[in-house]
């Protein structure tokens, strides 16, 4: 697979989290189907694309994976991860930044760096 594991992204598409929020609230609404997003639908929803995520990597050998389907379930996730935020009426950016505050408070720096143990193993 091309692509730079763990590399940033040279350039981002300018579009803001609000912007495609409201995109997919378009595209929801287009077609009628808010009233199939319970928290509970949309939760299975972010598990079931992340599998077919999984899927992806699933008896190949490394690097057998196809970059594009790979990023199509990337997008499924993250799609359904967007649109559980907002039924639940959080701002995904604020949730990641505050989750990313506490699991910096579990693995701080000094203790955490270079290791993949658990917060209670450090
Ligand atoms: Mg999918």
């Amino acid at each position: 697979m091309r692509g730079d594991p763990g590399g940033a992204v040279d350039m981002l598409s300018g579009v803001t989290l609000d912007e495609l929020r409201s995109e997919l609230r378009a595209f929801v609404a287009e077609r009628d189907w808010a009233r199939f997003h319970s928290p509970e639908n949309l939760a299975k929803s972010v598990s079931i694309e992340a599998a077919e995520l999984l899927e992806e990597f699933q008896w190949g050998a490394p690097g057998d994976e196809k970059r594009q389907d790979v990023l199509d379930e990337l997008a499924d996730v993250f799609t359904y991860c967007l649109m559980l935020a907002d039924v639940m009426g959080a701002d995904p950016v604020e949730i990641v930044r505050d989750k990313l505050r506490r699991t910096r408070e579990k693995y701080p720096v000094d203790r955490a760096r270079g290791r993949s143990a658990k917060y209670d193993e450090l």
